[in-house]
């Protein structure tokens, strides 16, 4: 599988991607998070959703699935769904968890189709499950989730957004033997900050990494990631990524791509 990060960011968007950064990638400006697999099927459309795809030089029409995690507006804008539904002949198939499927409008563009967690659909040629995460929207009756992307014997987990893991979310990564693994990131290298409630800062990820190799979360050579970074709570790109390149965490940026 072929994953392009289209963005890493978190809510607190940089001036620059109004200004010098809005028609190019820079790893110290980041974008609402969004990725796209295999070309095909992203995961979020938030924000800057569309303007990643521009500037990765992605046609909107090759997108067939598109799956939400929740409805905060820096992972789910209708508005630019529908654009980009739009642009897709035969249309959009949008899909997140059941308690989601209200907050979309009616549209002649897309289809919303309803998530369980622990009930696995293929999408587009992968397996593809939700599992509840540790996070809140301010509609209280949603339940964020994460995705687990099944293909070809490789294994995705993409975790944006949420802190820790709820019980239940944890036992299912067990012995999952993922290929590739996307924490989020949102907080930095550091200790006190009240957004751990809902998200993940670098120590946590660190106890995280440890507790779970043992358990068989991680396939042997599994890529480590974080993204959903806060751009005010890091050190620059750069420097984030050589530091925690030397435990085996890679940094994630706007526009990069990983093959697993
Ligand atoms: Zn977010
Ligand atoms: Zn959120």
């Amino acid at each position: 599988m072929e994953i392009l990060f289209l963005g890493t960011g978190a809510f607190d968007y940089q001036p620059g991607l109004e200004g010098q950064y809005r028609d190019k990638f820079d790893c110290d400006c980041r974008r609402s998070s969004s990725v796209l697999v295999d070309g095909r099927l992203m995961i979020d459309c938030g924000d800057y959703a569309l303007n990643s795809l521009a500037i990765a030089g992605v046609k909107k029409k090759q997108i067939a699935d598109l799956l939400i995690t929740h409805t905060h507006r820096d992972h789910c804008r209708p508005d630019l769904i529908e654009k980009l539904a739009a642009a897709v002949p035969g249309g959009l198939n949008v899909w997140c968890h059941e308690s989601a499927a209200a907050f979309f409008p009616e549209s002649a563009h897309y289809a919303v189709h309803s998530l369980r967690c622990g009930e696995p659909e293929q999408i587009g040629g992968f397996s593809v499950s939700a599992l509840y995460a540790n996070h809140r929207t301010e509609r209280t009756e949603e339940r964020p989730v994460h995705y687990v992307l099944e293909k070809g014997g490789k294994k995705i987990f993409y975790g944006c957004d949420g802190a820790w893991f709820l019980t239940p979310t944890f036992y299912a990564l067990m012995h999952a033997g993922f290929s590739l693994f996307v924490f989020d990131g949102t907080v930095g290298d550091y200790d006190g900050d009240f957004r751990i409630c809902e998200h993940n800062s670098i120590p946590m990820v660190r106890k995280l990494i440890v507790s779970m190799k043992p358990l068989g979360v991680f396939a042997d050579n599994c890529k480590i990631y974080i993204s959903h970074l806060a751009p005010s709570l890091h050190a620059p790109h750069r420097e984030t990524s050589r530091k925690l390149a030397a435990e085996g965490i890679l940094v994630a940026h706007d526009g990069l791509v990983e093959t697993v």
